[in-house]
C-alpha cells in the first residue's frame, strides 16, 4: 500500500495556491516550483514571475521538496495538468479555485482597508477589471459586509471604470452604504463556496466511488489511479474495468479486420 506521508501546513497551501495563481493557463508544475523556490530561470524572469509576492517564499526548501509538495497539490486536486496541445499547463480545479477566490477576494479587501485607514481615495480602480467575475463579485460582497462608508469614494471609482454588470452590483452597494440602512446587503452573483477554508480540507483521502457510463455501476477508483490519472493531467474515468476491458478487445478486433 502506499503511504501518503506527506502533510502539508494549511498555511503553505494558502501560499502554494497563491503562487499558482500567477500561473495557470500560463505554465506548468516545475514553472510553479521555481517561482516558490526564487529561481533565476530564465522563463521564470520573462513571464515577470520574479515580482510575484511569492517568489522564494519557499527558498529554504530543495526544489525536489517543492516539486514534491506541488505533486501533492495535484493528487489532492488542488491544481490540475491541463494540456494546451502538448504544453501541460497548471490550472485550478473547482476546490483549488473555491479556497484561492476567498483568499483574492480577502487580499483585495485588505488593501482596502489599507487605503482607508491611510485616507487614500486617489486610486486608479482598473486593476479591477478584466479579473474572474465571481471572485470580483465575491470581493464586493465583502466591501458591503464591512459597511464603511470610507468604502464610498472607491467604490464610486470603481463603478466608473468597470462594465455594466458589476457597475449596477456596485451602484447598489453605493447606495446601501449611502442610506446607511442596516439590512444585509446582498451582492447578486456572488458564487456559492463549497470547500471553505477550513480544517474539513484537510480531510484524509480516500478511493471515490464512480459510475460508469456504460451500465451503471458504480466502481472504485482508488487513491493510486487518482494519483496517476491526476499526474497524467486525465480526466477521471468514465467506465468500470469490465466495460474498460470489453471496449479494448473491440477496438483490437476493428484493428485486426
Ligand atoms: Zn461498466
Amino acid at each position: 500500500m502506499r503511504k501518503e506521508k506527506q502533510e502539508i501546513q494549511q498555511e503553505d497551501l494558502l501560499l502554494m495556491l497563491d503562487a499558482a495563481d500567477e500561473i495557470v493557463g500560463r505554465a506548468g508544475r516545475s514553472m510553479l516550483a521555481k517561482l516558490l523556490k526564487g529561481s533565476r530561470d530564465k522563463k521564470l524572469l520573462t513571464l515577470g514571475l520574479d515580482r510575484a509576492a511569492t517568489y522564494g517564499c519557499f527558498k529554504s526548501l530543495t526544489l525536489e521538496q517543492i516539486t514534491d509538495r506541488v505533486d501533492w497539490m495535484i493528487k489532492n486536486d488542488y491544481l490540475a495538468i491541463q494540456f494546451d496541445r502538448d504544453m501541460p499547463l497548471l490550472v485550478f480545479t473547482e476546490r483549488g479555485w473555491d479556497i484561492q477566490r476567498e483568499q483574492t477576494a480577502e487580499h483585495l479587501l485588505q488593501q482596502w482597508n489599507a487605503w482607508v485607514e491611510a485616507g487614500v481615495t486617489d486610486v486608479d480602480m482598473s486593476y479591477l477589471k478584466e479579473r474572474n467575475r465571481g471572485m470580483i463579485l465575491l470581493f464586493l460582497q465583502k466591501a458591503a459586509d464591512a459597511r464603511d462608508a470610507r468604502f464610498i469614494p472607491l467604490l464610486k471609482r470603481w463603478e466608473a471604470v468597470d462594465v455594466k454588470k458589476v457597475k449596477q452590483a456596485i451602484r447598489e452597494v453605493v447606495n446601501a452604504l449611502e442610506q446607511g440602512s442596516s439590512v444585509p446587503i446582498q451582492v447578486e452573483g456572488v458564487p456559492t463556496s463549497y470547500y471553505a477554508a477550513g480544517p474539513t480540507m484537510m480531510e484524509a483521502r480516500g478511493p471515490e466511488r464512480l459510475k460508469c457510463w456504460e451500465c451503471g455501476t458504480r466502481f472504485e477508483w482508488s487513491v493510486e489511479e487518482q494519483d496517476s490519472f491526476r499526474m497524467r493531467g486525465w480526466e477521471p474515468p468514465k467506465r468500470c474495468e469490465p466495460c474498460r476491458e470489453l471496449r479494448r478487445r473491440l477496438r483490437d478486433r476493428l484493428m485486426e479486420e
